[in-house]
C-alpha cells in the first residue's frame, strides 16, 4: 500500500508527458536529472570496460554523430513544443570492438556503436539510419518510459536511487536495459509505438542532417533479410515488424516529414 502511495505521489510530481510527434502519452516516474546523472556515470564504465576504436570507422561514427546531433539540437531548438526536450547534451560517439550486433544511445548524447553491426550498416549513409533511429529513442525518452514501467512492474514502485541503494548492479542493469545497452540475456524489447517514433524522429533527424532518408529502407531490409540467421542483439532490442519498411516509405513522403525537414 505505501509503495503504491510512494508511486501515485511520484506520478503527481512527475507525472505524465507526450512522446513528440505522435503525442502519444508517457508514464515517467524517473527525474530527467536522475537519469542524465546515471548515464554518464554508466557511460564512463562501459568506456572503461571496453576496447573503444580508434581508427576510419571510429572516426565515421563520430562523423556521423556529430552531423545529426547538430541537426537534432536545430530541430529541437525550432519546435517551441519540443524545447523541453532539450538536453543538456555532452554529446559523445565511440566505436567498441565486439561482435554484438548493436547500437544505443543513453541521455545526454551519450552514443555507442559496436563493430558487429557495421556489415549491416556498411557505409555512412547507413551508419546514419541507426544513428538517427538510436538518438530518437533518447529523444523520445523511451528509456525513462521502459525503466518507469519495469519499476512498477518488477520493484512495486521503488524510485530508481532505492533500487540502486539496495543493490548497485542491479541498479546499473535496470538502467541499462532500459537503453538497448545491457548484456543480460533477457532484453528489454522497444514496444511497437516505441520503434514506429523512433523511426519517424530518426528519419527526420537524418534527413536534417544531409542524409538520405531512403536508405533506412535498404538498411532494415538487409536486417530483415539476415533475421533467421545468427540471433542479433539489435533485433531482440528493437523488434522488426513486417509493416516498419512500409510505414517508412510512407513517412518518408508524408506531409509530416516534409513539414519538418523543409
Ligand atoms: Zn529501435
Amino acid at each position: 500500500m505505501k509503495k503504491i502511495i510512494v508511486a501515485a505521489l511520484l506520478l503527481a510530481a512527475i507525472g505524465c508527458s507526450r512522446a513528440p510527434i505522435t503525442g502519444r502519452s508517457q508514464l515517467l516516474l524517473v527525474g530527467r536529472d536522475e537519469v542524465l546523472q546515471q548515464s554518464y556515470i554508466q557511460y564512463d564504465k562501459v568506456i572503461e570496460e571496453n576496447k573503444v576504436l580508434d581508427n576510419p570507422d571510429s572516426a565515421m561514427v563520430k562523423r556521423v554523430g556529430g552531423k545529426i546531433a547538430r541537426a537534432v539540437e536545430e530541430f529541437l531548438n525550432s519546435q517551441p513544443e519540443y524545447a523541453h526536450l532539450d538536453d543538456d547534451f555532452q554529446w559523445e560517439f565511440n566505436l567498441l570492438e565486439s561482435e554484438q550486433v548493436n547500437a544505443w544511445c543513453m541521455p545526454g548524447g551519450k552514443v555507442a556503436f559496436y563493430t558487429g553491426i557495421l556489415p549491416y550498416t556498411r557505409d555512412e549513409e547507413g551508419l546514419a539510419v541507426v544513428m538517427g533511429h538510436e538518438i530518437a529513442h533518447a529523444i523520445a525518452d523511451h528509456g525513462r518510459e521502459r525503466m518507469s514501467q519495469e519499476l512498477l512492474k518488477q520493484y512495486g514502485g521503488s524510485t530508481l536511487a532505492q533500487v540502486f541503494e539496495t543493490n548497485a548492479v542491479e541498479g546499473a542493469e535496470l538502467f541499462m536495459e532500459a537503453y538497448g545497452a545491457g548484456s543480460s540475456l533477457v532484453t528489454l524489447k522497444y514496444s511497437r509505438d516505441h520503434e514506429k517514433e523512433a523511426d519517424k524522429l530518426g528519419l527526420i533527424f537524418m534527413a536534417l542532417a544531409g542524409y538520405d532518408p531512403n536508405e533506412a529502407v535498404d538498411f532494415w531490409e538487409r536486417m530483415a533479410a539476415d533475421k533467421d540467421g545468427e540471433p542479433l542483439e539489435f533485433f531482440s532490442t528493437h523488434p522488426n515488424s513486417a509493416t516498419r519498411i512500409q510505414l517508412i516509405r510512407d513517412y518518408i513522403v508524408s506531409d509530416e516529414f516534409k513539414k519538418y525537414t523543409n
